[in-house]
């Protein structure tokens, strides 16, 4: 990441280079954003930039080993902080937990999308619906990165996203650290609600405000960089509130919404071509999609599919809302299934959503759901 390919935020892309070039770097810094709003991906840029070896034009070169292994969030100089607790992909007391624990996952988010937003890091790092915290064991980890010399020349970064959700007692540890520093140590801080942040730790850092982008600045981005379509760039431009991030995971959220649409449409056509072996393979697939969240999203629209084929089949064509595209399916399903079909599938739909909430094996609820719709036909 460099400071070019920054979208917006040029006076504090230029702040930051600033102070690299005059050397008049403060030993604390919080960035606020907006969530989404490119602030890492702003430390990102920074972080290459006071690493490289080999800087030329207010740019880092790309090249050294430096930026190589900045831009892949290896370098030894930084370490990045974030909230955490246990879920599905790492297990145990949150109070015992440190981000090296979840660091790989992590680390892929950081590269792959800059722009991450919260919720995505959440459901990166397996937290489902839980908030997470930066508590002791990771203060301890800070203090004692801090501690050993420092494995490269430069600066030693600890990058902490979200102090906001720092406990009291994890600040306290590192109020010394952050107020008389050790020469070459850098904290640099990325936070959502700066009012949050306890007072003892943002007193001690210099405010940097990332704002929010121009509505044409989002749209155009989306088309330029990240080759969005012009019709789907401005809809997500105008929902983004100016957060690329948003803009973003809005446009996954369609592509995924079409994807389970297309999965429910599948299911529906096995059974009403009698197909159990298709049927069955088709549930596979939704036991098989990567979350629970996402397994529940498609037992709502399987659902919602129902409910439009029953109002339907009462001659409530208008209340039924069916897309377009959908119209044809609907209109088939709904003059193929018999008029008690509807109601019995929307039981066994929303009770297979009820166990996947309670955790009960996936494989199975769908197994079960495929079989039960196939018997009530
Ligand atoms: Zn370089």
């Amino acid at each position: 990441m460099t400071f070019s390919d920054i979208i917006g935020n040029e006076g504090v892309v230029s702040a930051l280079r600033n102070m690299v070039d005059t050397g008049r770097i403060p030993h604390a810094m919080m960035l606020y954003e907006n969530d989404g709003c490119g602030a890492m991906a702003i430390v990102q840029a920074f972080l290459q930039y006071l690493a490289c070896t080999r800087r030329h034009d207010g740019e880092p070169c790309g090249e050294c080993l430096q930026c190589r292994q900045v831009s892949k969030a290896i370098y030894a100089g930084v370490r990045y902080t974030f909230p955490v607790t246990s879920g599905t992909k790492v297990g145990g007391a949150v109070k015992d937990l440190t981000c090296d624990m979840f660091s790989s996952w992590w680390k892929e988010l950081l590269v792959e999308n800059p722009y991450f937003t919260e919720s995505e890091l959440s459901t990166a790092l397996g937290f489902e619906k839980k908030s997470g915290l930066i508590a002791v064991a990771e203060g301890k980890a800070i203090l004692q990165k801090l501690s050993i010399a420092s494995a490269t020349d430069g600066y030693r970064t600890i990058v902490i996203y979200l102090p906001e959700k720092m406990n009291v007692q994890t600040a306290n540890m590192l109020l010394k650290a952050i107020e008389e520093p050790a020469e070459g140590t850098l904290f640099v801080m990325v936070t959502h609600s700066p009012e949050s942040v306890l007072q003892t730790i943002s007193s001690r850092c210099q405010a940097i405000r990332v704002l929010p982008l121009e509505k044409e600045q989002v749209r155009r981005a989306l088309v330029e960089r990240f080759s969005c379509p012009e019709e789907d760039a401005s809809i997500a431009a105008s929902l983004s509130g100016g957060s690329i991030g948003m803009a973003l995971r809005y446009l996954r959220g369609q592509e995924e919404a079409s994807a389970l649409e297309g999965l429910v449409i599948q299911i529906f056509t096995s059974l009403l071509e009698r197909d159990l072996y298709g049927l069955l393979e088709k549930a596979e697939e939704a036991a098989a999609l990567d979350s629970r969240e996402r397994q529940k999203a498609f037992c709502s629209e399987a659902g919602a599919v129902l409910r439009q084929i029953f109002m339907v089949q009462q001659g409530m064509e208008d209340l039924a809302m069916v897309p377009p595209s959908q119209r044809a399916f609907i209109a088939g399903a709904a003059r193929r299934l018999a008029g008690t079909f509807p109601r019995k599938a929307m039981d066994i739909v929303s009770r297979a959503g009820g166990m996947i909430d309670r955790n009960v094996n996936q494989k199975a609820v769908f197994t079960n759901m495929a079989d039960s719709l196939f018997m009530s036909l």
